[in-house]
Order: structure tokens, then sequence, then C-alpha cells
């Protein structure tokens, strides 16, 4: 039976900053049935897609890639902040409300022409996800579809991959 996943979606006023509500995906994770949902969903929109590799930003973008790579039997590669990765890299910026941060992929960790679906829990502004898109392209990598399992719909996150074929669980 489909499960209704919001249900295993926490929200939390407040945090991580007055005004801000917070969406929390661990009850999901800690929810083996809702987990495996959720990523059944994701795996079934990379069916038809011939992903060769999955991408995801730390950290919960493992979280979210990892079972569906392994369904898939294809590999992940994680984009990392800043000194996490031993070898050489490759670097894309994006800006944060004050700022900007940086990710970081190995030079090695995607091949040219190598189809690749990029996963995190949850697109805000889509800087992140912009930034990880960055970097498999850098690599030659074609990005072939997004998966989220939030997206903050007053963000307008969507608005910058709006060339890029996307899943997304659940709006808010
Ligand atoms: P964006 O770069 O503005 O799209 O923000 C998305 C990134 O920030 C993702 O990697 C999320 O994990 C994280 N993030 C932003 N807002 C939330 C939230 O409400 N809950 C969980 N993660 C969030």
């Amino acid at each position: 039976m489909a499960l209704d996943l919001t249900k295993y979606v926490a929200s939390i006023p407040d945090y991580p900053e007055k005004g801000i509500v917070f969406r929390d995906i661990s009850p999901l994770m800690a929810d083996g049935e809702a987990y495996k949902q959720a990523t059944a969903q994701i795996v079934q929109f990379a069916r038809d897609k011939d992903v060769q590799m999955i991408v995801g930003p730390e950290a919960r973008g493992f979280i979210v890639g990892c079972p569906v790579a392994y369904e898939l039997g294809v590999g992940f590669a994680p984009a990392r902040k800043k000194g996490k990765l031993p070898r050489e890299t490759v670097k894309a910026t994006y800006n944060l409300e004050y700022g900007i941060s940086e990710l970081y992929m190995h030079k090695d960790a995607v091949k040219p022409g190598q189809h690749v679906l990029v996963t995190d829990d949850l697109l805000a502004t889509g800087g992140t996800i912009g930034a990880t898109i960055d970097l498999v392209e850098q690599l030659g990598g074609i990005v072939v579809g997004c998966a989220f399992i939030i997206e903050l719909d007053a963000l307008k996150g969507h608005e910058k991959i709006r060339n890029y074929d996307v899943l997304t669980l659940m709006h808010y």
C-alpha cells in the first residue's frame, strides 16, 4: 500500500532561524517502508533514462542517492564541501543568502558522456543543485534528471533547473 509520505516529514518552525520552517526528512529515513517507497519512486523515474551514475551533494543528497544507485546497479559520486576530497577536484561556487559556498567533485568521478541523475533531499533556491549540475557538466557528464524528496515552491529553485527533467515527491 502506498504510504502518504508527507506524514514522514517533520516541519520545524523558526529553525535554523526565526521565520524559517525547516522540513526534516529524518522520520522518512527512519521508517523502512517510507524510505523504500520514496526510493522506489525515484528508481522508477530513473529507469528509462539509462542512468549510469548518481551524484548527490553533501550530506542528504547521499541519503537519497545511494539507495537509488544500489537499486539501479550503478555507482554514486559525492559532491562535497571544501577540504573533504583527497584527490584532484573540480569546483563550483553558488550563492547563499549571505555570501557564497563551494562544492567539489573528484576530477575522475564522472566520465565524459556518462548519464547522471542528481539527487538531494530538498530543492529550495536551487543553488546547491545548480552547483552539483555544474560540477557534473564540467566533467563532461550529461544530467538526465534531478530528483528530490521535497521542493519549497515559493523559493523558485525549479526555475534554475527548468531545462532538466525533475522529479519531486512532495511540494510545500
Ligand atoms: P538551496 O541550495 O537553496 O536549493 O537549498 C537546498 C539545500 O539546503 C539542500 O542541500 C538541503 O539539504 C538544504 N536545505 C535547505 N532548506 C532545507 C530545509 O528546510 N530542510 C532540509 N534541508 C534544507
